[in-house]
């Protein structure tokens, strides 16, 4: 982990606007599992699931989970549960340092494999805190989990691989661009975990980078985020969310990961301060230099998804993107 030089890029670029909530009236919860909450309505319906703080550092989830439940919000229909994920991490949240709070021991959205590393699970403060998430949130059917970024890049909707992923996410009707992909080789994000990525399980899962970390309108776009999936799943009422919507303003295109930038060499410098979400139009532009080589896009229009602030060898600077229109479906 590189904390010292994390650190030294937080300067005045990265600071703190939003102001941390205070959770620890929801440490007691009432599942068993601290700061974990369930509503449940009485009612048929699905087991939903909104996490936040999956990243310690990525305050926007919490100040959404915070809204509901300082406004008491309920499920019209099924139960819903409201989960902050890596606490540990947060009660270090230090806005002086705002990077260092990721994580303590290990990133908590890279160690949702169901056959994840025991030791792991034992001797880290994330991997015991996963063990003890990991039976409750397989009973979970539809779960947002909500995150930030480092750079100012328009918000995105992870969604998966699979077809129904892509499909759950239009669903939310967000202004959020769509980006699928498969997660990342050094682990399992919590999006991907148990069914959330088998095609032929009805269970879907959405991961939403609502903003820059620390701006106002990263919790703006997550709490958008969070009433959007209720209301999409016939949790809350148009009455109740309306006053916490955004304009619908949905992309026409939704994008495709198609590979990535891992630099071999420290100290990678793109040519443009690029935030995401760019598209370049010309195959073969030169993005970044990695030593000497040149960094080229791999095809025309390749949209530039959440560069990285942090350029370290061996670590993804910044992935590449295919867009596609959204088909226009024939019934429609
Ligand atoms: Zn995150």
């Amino acid at each position: 982990m590189s904390a010292g030089s994390t650190s030294m890029h937080a300067g005045n670029a990265e600071r703190v606007e939003l102001e941390p909530p205070d959770i620890t009236a929801y440490r007691a919860g009432n599942t068993g599992i601290p700061y974990v909450t369930s509503f449940g309505s009485g009612r048929p319906g699905p087991h939903a699931a909104i996490v936040a703080l999956t990243h310690g550092n990525e305050i926007s989830g919490a100040l959404a989970l915070d809204h509901l439940l300082r406004n008491d919000l309920r499920p019209v229909i099924g139960t819903l549960s409201l989960v902050f994920a890596n606490v540990d991490a947060y009660a270090e949240f230090d806005p002086h340092n705002p990077n260092a709070s990721r994580y303590i021991n290990h990133d908590m959205n890279r160690l949702w494999a169901e056959n994840a590393d025991d030791a792991v699970d034992r001797k880290s403060i994330e991997g015991r805190r996963v063990q003890a998430l990991r039976p409750f949130l397989e009973t979970v059917d539809l779960l947002l989990d909500l995150h930030s970024m480092q750079s100012e890049s328009p918000a995105l909707l992870l969604a998966g691989p699979s077809d129904k992923g892509r499909d759950f996410s239009r669903s939310l009707s967000s202004p959020a661009v769509i980006v699928c992909d498969s997660g990342h080789a050094n682990g399992t994000r919590l999006r991907d975990f148990h069914a959330f990525n088998t095609p032929e399980k009805p269970q879907k899962s959405v991961l939403a980078e609502c903003g820059q970390h620390w701006k106002p309108g990263t919790a703006t776009m997550a709490i958008d985020t969070a009433y959007r999936f209720l209301l999409t799943l016939g949790m809350t009422t148009a009455s109740e969310a309306a006053n916490n919507l955004l304009p619908d303003n949905m992309p026409a295109h939704w994008v495709e990961v198609t590979g990535s930038f891992v630099p071999h060499h420290d100290g990678v410098q793109f040519v443009e301060p690029f935030v995401g979400m760019e598209v370049i139009a010309g195959r073969d532009t030169v993005i970044a230099h990695d030593g000497v080589d040149p960094i080229r896009t791999p095809y025309d229009d390749c949209v530039l998804i959440m560069p990285s602030r942090r350029l370290v060898a061996g670590q993804t600077a910044v992935r590449f993107g295919r867009r596609h229109l959204f088909e226009e479906h024939a019934d429609v």
